[in-house]
C-alpha cells in the first residue's frame, strides 16, 4: 500500500469525531494497510485513521515496534467495554512531533473490536502497559480527542507545544478526571 501524510496538531481531521464502518471493503482493508505501512514507517506504536485524514474508525497498534517480529493488532470499530485503576505516564503522538507529556490513563483497559478481516475479538490490557496506553490514545483519536486533552499539567504542556511550534492547548478540550 502506501505511506501516508500524518496530520500535525492544528489540522481539522484530528478534532473530527470518526464514522463507524458499516462493512470490511476493499476500500477498509486498503485503509488499514496504508495505516500499518505509515506506522511503520515513523516508527509509532499505534495510528488511527483520522491522523492520515480519513475519519472511519479504524486504528492500528504494535507494541513490538523496533522490535525483530512484527505483531500488528488491527481495531475497527472499537468499543472500550471495560476500564479501571489509573496511572500517570509520558506519552506522545505522531501527530505531535518531539512533544511528550504526562497524561492521566486508565491502568486497565477491555477493547472489543472487529479485525482486518471483520471477525470481532475482545482484548484485555492491564498494569499500565503501553498496549493499554495505546489503546486508549488511539481509541481517543475516532472521538477527535487528543493526548493533551489529558494532560496532567496544562502549563507545563504549553510551554512544551511552544516549544516544538505547535497550537496551543484548547482548554475548552481539557478533560477533567
Ligand atoms: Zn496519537
Amino acid at each position: 500500500m502506501a505511506i501516508k501524510r500524518v496530520l500535525k496538531y492544528g489540522e481539522k481531521s484530528l478534532r473530527e469525531p470518526s464514522k463507524e464502518v458499516h462493512k470490511v471493503s476493499r476500500k477498509i482493508t486498503d485503509l488499514v494497510n496504508d495505516l500499518l505501512d505509515t506506522m511503520y514507517a515513523q516508527n509509532g506504536v499505534g495510528l488511527a485513521a483520522p491522523q492520515i485524514g480519513v475519519n472511519y474508525r479504524v486504528f492500528v497498534i504494535d507494541v513490538t515496534s523496533g522490535k525483530e517480529s512484527l505483531n500488528p493488532i488491527v481495531f475497527i470499530n472499537p468499543k472500550i467495554i471495560k476500564a479501571s485503576g489509573s496511572v500517570i505516564s509520558n506519552e506522545g503522538c505522531l501527530s505531535f512531533p518531539e512533544a511528550y507529556t504526562d497524561v492521566k490513563r486508565y491502568s486497565d483497559v477491555m477493547v472489543k473490536a472487529l479485525n482486518s478481516n471483520g471477525k470481532p475479538f475482545v482484548m484485555e490490557a492491564k498494569d499500565g502497559s503501553l498496549l493499554a496506553r495505546a489503546i486508549q490514545h488511539e481509541f481517543d483519536h475516532l472521538n477527535g480527542v487528543l493526548f493533551i486533552d489529558h494532560c496532567v499539567n496544562r502549563f507545563e504542556t504549553d510551554d512544551i507545544l511552544k516549544k516544538y511550534n505547535l497550537p496551543p492547548i484548547e482548554p475548552d478540550k481539557l478533560i477533567e478526571e
